[in-house]
């Protein structure tokens, strides 16, 4: 059996580079944790667009919004925005782009790029790798169990 971490919104998920790579795949763990990027057009969430919520696969936060999903040809999932305080931003070491990480666990999802004139909300295109993330359908009215909504 294997545990899952449960984890508080807002707070900060800590692993050892160990326990990330026994919780991730080998290529989960060469992106999420040492900042690679997928090839271009091989994600399975590029040509995506049920209904639901993108998480990340290193801890479950909610991320994206699959309504804040857009089709653009450029080879990677794009979103014009993320979840507020979900994802971190951060400069790229050489300066050309701006890397954006989960804000709970630090694992790298992709680069945002702004200005880009693809008539979004925010004109931001979140260009994120799909093994960085993980789609949870929205639930169906008629899946929903009978549960008292507080
Ligand atoms: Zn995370």
């Amino acid at each position: 059996m294997t545990t899952t971490t449960t984890t508080t919104p807002g707070s900060l998920v800590k692993k050892t580079e160990e326990e990330w790579r026994a919780v991730l795949s080998p290529e989960q763990f060469k992106i999420l944790r040492e900042r690679g990027t997928e090839t271009p057009g091989t994600g399975e969430y590029n040509k995506f667009f049920e209904e639901g919520i993108f998480c990340c696969v290193g801890c479950n936060t909610p991320l994206y919004k699959s309504s804040a999903k857009f089709n653009v040809e450029c080879g990677w999932a794009a979103f014009y925005e993320g979840f507020p305080g979900a994802i971190n931003r951060r400069p790229d070491p050489d300066g050309e782009g701006t890397e954006i990480t989960c804000a709970a666990c630090d694992g790298h999802l992709g680069h945002v790029h702004k200005g880009e004139g693809y008539g979004t909300p925010t004109d931001e295109r979140h260009c994120v790798n799909s093994v960085s993330i993980k789609f949870n359908p929205a639930k169906s009215s008629s899946e929903t169990p009978p549960e008292e909504t507080s």
